[in-house]
């Protein structure tokens, strides 16, 4: 494919062509995701004079979504091939009652639960589904650990598209529900995630399909840099000492770092080093244990834990995730399934937020850093929730309850004691 090929659509993008991760070979913009060179993955490579006209004063002029950063984005400048649920532009939380719990003095906690689909995941998707779009896609598919499936079910629906999403068989009854319900095709795969993720990439090299994290995952993925760019504009366009992501693929937690990189270049936030700290569960931490270790490469592992959305046994972007948390000065931590609870719990009793088991893997890593010395108290942290705790009921569900179940009547209240 050559540039002239380039579909009109791409004309006002600043995306200038994918580039090799490894050995920084260049190909056109168009739907792939490997280098042709040494397999290595792509990435989107900008025109720095495009993304100079993105100025502080036209942000804050443009909707209240992640659109508002559409110059900072590979695609979705053209309206009419868009795909805009309204994802982004999610709550900076003050968490002063879990920083006083923590023994923290400045903390924030990004709320990605308040996206369309109650997750993270709908930024990712509208990049990825404009892109898509923009490509001549009629049909998207994916595969899913849950929020990724009901967040293509959502945007393909509204925007016109086919899709086709494959989940594991065995995912909470709430995240095959919200997937369902849009009327799209849902096939649930007797195998794990990596067992789905395998058979997509067979089914992407027979179909004409956009898979949002295959062929367009180069796009996709750069939908995760507005988790950056909003958090520095919230606090007033300005950098937080120390950031702590949940970690699946990596890919969120690197572009969290690429995105401020690219402020910092842009002159759009004063140059201010930020530590970026990655969380993962016991029972899936093929990242978090390489960088406990001291390795450069992932193993993968086999996925058994309670944290759905993060069981992602072998990680696509984990050595670029060990990169960046180890060049910012940051750290890795990983917790059990009990603390996952635990972390939801903390969370909801001191902030009034029920986070998903993301969350509370997240939650719970920055109190094992803490603990351990590796999170400064005193530094000004954000800690990413990225997904609704409704979507993910049965973490919770056994471990609490109405206080007292009685008669209506009056004496029967009384008697509780609860008065
Ligand atoms: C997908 C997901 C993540 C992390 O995704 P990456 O693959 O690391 O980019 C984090 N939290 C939730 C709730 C997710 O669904
Ligand atoms: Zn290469």
């Amino acid at each position: 494919m050559t540039t002239l090929d380039l579909p009109a659509a791409f004309a006002d993008s600043p995306a200038r062509a994918l580039v090799c991760r490894e050995c920084g070979h260049e190909v056109a913009l168009s739907p792939v995701h490997v280098c042709v060179e040494c397999f290595a993955p792509l990435e989107v490579l900008y025109d720095l004079d495009k993304l100079r006209s993105v100025t502080r004063q036209g942000i804050e002029a443009g909707p209240h979504t992640i659109w508002r950063y559409a110059g900072l984005l590979p695609a979705g400048q053209d309206l009419a091939t868009r795909v805009d649920l309204g994802a982004g532009m999610t709550p900076l939380r003050k968490a002063d009652n879990l920083a006083r719990a923590l023994g923290m003095r400045t903390l924030w906690v990004k709320d990605d639960s308040a996206n369309p689909t109650h997750s993270f995941k709908d930024r990712v998707v509208s990049v990825a589904l404009s892109a898509a779009r923009a490509f001549g896609y009629t049909t998207v598919s994916c595969a899913s650990t849950g929020n990724l499936a009901n967040s293509v079910a959502a945007h393909a629906t509204q925007a016109g598209l086919r899709a086709v999403v494959f989940i594991p068989n065995d995912l909470e009854q709430g995240k095959v529900v919200q997937t369902a319900v849009y009327g799209q095709t849902l096939v649930a795969i007797e195998g794990n995630y990596d067992d789905v993720n395998r058979l997509c990439s067979e089914i992407a090299e027979n179909e004409e399909w956009a898979f949002v994290n295959v062929n367009v995952r180069p796009y996709y993925a750069e939908g995760s840099k507005t988790l950056g760019y909003e958090v520095a504009e919230q606090l007033g366009w300005r950098l937080p000492q120390q950031v702590v992501v949940p970690m699946a693929s990596g890919s969120l937690l690197t572009k969290i770092d690429k995105a401020f990189g690219e402020l910092t270049k842009l002159g759009l936030v004063e140059d201010a080093p930020v530590k970026v700290y990655g969380a993962q569960a016991t029972g899936c931490s093929p990242i978090a244990t390489a960088f406990e270790n001291g390795w450069d490469t992932v193993r993968p592992v086999k996925p058994d834990t309670i944290a759905r959305s993060l069981a992602i046994g072998n990680p696509a972007d984990g050595p670029y995730a060990l990169d960046a948390v180890r060049r910012t000065g940051g750290a890795m931590g990983h917790v059990s399934d009990e603390q996952v609870v635990e972390g939801i719990r903390l969370l909801a009793s001191t902030e009034g937020l029920f986070a998903e088991t993301a969350g509370g893997v997240t939650v719970a890593t920055l109190r094992q850093l803490l603990e351990r010395g590796q999170v400064d108290p005193d530094a000004e942290t954000v800690l990413y929730n990225t997904g609704d705790g409704l979507k993910t009921l049965d973490a919770v569900a056994g471990e609490v309850g109405p206080t007292a179940t009685i008669a209506p009547s009056y004496s029967a209240f009384v008697k509780t004691g609860l008065a």
